[in-house]
């Protein structure tokens, strides 16, 4: 049985340090926010090459006090992707801005800087690309679109933890960036949690009251915030697996690079069998893997037969989700987004997964897809 993704095996691998943080979180008697958070979100800044970081209690608050902090509400409007997961959208409802989609690149699957002129108007208050699949977004490309404007560009890197774009560590390129360490990110904590990179010291400051009550001083509340601390447990896990995070990320780059050139013969063949593309100017870090096949439900089948699990992310694009009715677009407005929910496939990746079992994936699936050929 090959799973699509081993936290458990993950844990072993580092079940000494985890213990030892575990008992200096346990002993320490101070257990929300406190010294634990203050060095995460020290170290986690360095890493990610920005001045501050900001703990919260998940990826969701992060991206809607990131909007809540520039001051974004009803009337304005905010660009998201097409193809992303529901959590981005709602950060735009939950500050009663209006969502305004935009589609993907057809290779990357991330935002499209060349739709971008036509989706922004005089009401655009922000652009909230998604660092999808661990792959950075071309930063440079959608910030030329916002030249002699105030948008804010606030980056979604709830799946690229330590992912490069031109040779910068991702966190601190943006106006503001929002993390996720839901236990199956890059850097997983063991619960929820979540953080805001910036280089602005007001944001990181109104994030800071914001996540608090919105309160700095102790029963002195300057406006309404929310409870979004992060759990000084979560700090103590996170920063013994950021030690750990680059070589992590370079195990699931040897597994991408055994799937592409396992894969590769495939495409000569089958046209609409579509691997991963990287431009030359991204790092990806592999969160996920995700090829494209209008036979995917059969593969899907195969591999699972053959106990190999796999995810598709996402079956349902967020607006032809009910959740997103009374928004009102066609079931056809983007069909990029929908096309893609038809036909992408996650595969098993993750730093413990055998890179041998990468390989006798990569069989199975030639296996399946030859099947198709011959049909
Ligand atoms: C996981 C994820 C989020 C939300 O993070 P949570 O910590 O689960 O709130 C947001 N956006 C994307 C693209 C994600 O993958």
């Amino acid at each position: 049985m090959i799973p699509f993704l081993d936290l458990g095996a993950a844990t072993a691998e580092i079940r000494d340090e985890l213990d030892e943080a575990y008992h200096r979180f346990m002993d320490s008697g101070w257990y929300v926010l406190g010294k634990e958070v203050d060095s995460f979100e020290q170290e986690y800044a360095t890493y990610c090459e920005a001045n501050h970081c900001v703990g919260v209690g998940t990826g969701l608050d992060a991206l809607t006090l990131a909007l809540r902090s520039l001051d974004i509400g009803p009337g304005d409007e905010v660009i998201v992707p097409s193809n992303t997961y529901i959590a981005t959208w709602l950060a735009v409802t939950q500050v009663g801005a209006t969502i305004v989609p935009v589609e993907p690149d057809e290779r990357t699957y991330n935002l499209n800087p060349k739709l971008l002129q036509a989706a922004i108007t005089k009401r655009t208050k922000a652009i909230m690309p998604v660092n999808l699949y661990g792959q950075p977004v071309d930063y440079d490309a959608i910030r030329d679109c916002t030249q002699d404007t105030d948008i804010k560009l606030v980056i979604d890197n709830a799946q690229a933890q330590g992912a490069q774009y031109k040779g910068r560590t991702v966190g601190g390129i943006a106006d503001i960036e929002c993390h996720s360490f839901y236990p199956s990110k890059n850097l997983g904590a063991f619960g929820e949690g979540g953080a805001v990179t910036t280089n602005d010291e007001t944001v990181a400051k109104r994030i800071r009251s914001l996540r608090n009550y919105g309160s700095t001083v102790r029963y002195h509340n300057d406006e309404c915030g929310v409870n979004s601390r992060l759990d000084a447990l979560q700090a103590a896990f996170l920063r013994v697996k950021l030690r750990h995070l680059d070589e992590w990320n370079q195990r699931r780059r040897g597994i991408a690079a055994i799937y592409l050139e396992d894969l590769a013969p495939l495409t000569p063949r089958d046209p609409q069998f579509i691997l991963p593309f990287v431009p030359d100017w991204a790092d990806p870090v592999w969160h996920l893997f995700v090829i494209r096949t209008p036979h995917r439900d059969a593969l899907r089948e195969h591999l699972q037969q053959h106990d190999i699990g796999t995810q598709i992310h996402y079956p349902i694009p967020p607006h032809a989700s009910d959740a997103y009715s009374d928004l009102g677009f066609p079931s056809d407005a983007f069909p990029l987004a929908n096309q893609l929910t038809d036909e992408v496939l996650s595969l098993p990746m993750g730093p413990q997964l055998p890179p041998t079992h990468a390989m006798s994936i990569a069989i199975r699936i030639t296996e399946s897809l030859s099947t198709n050929d011959e049909q």
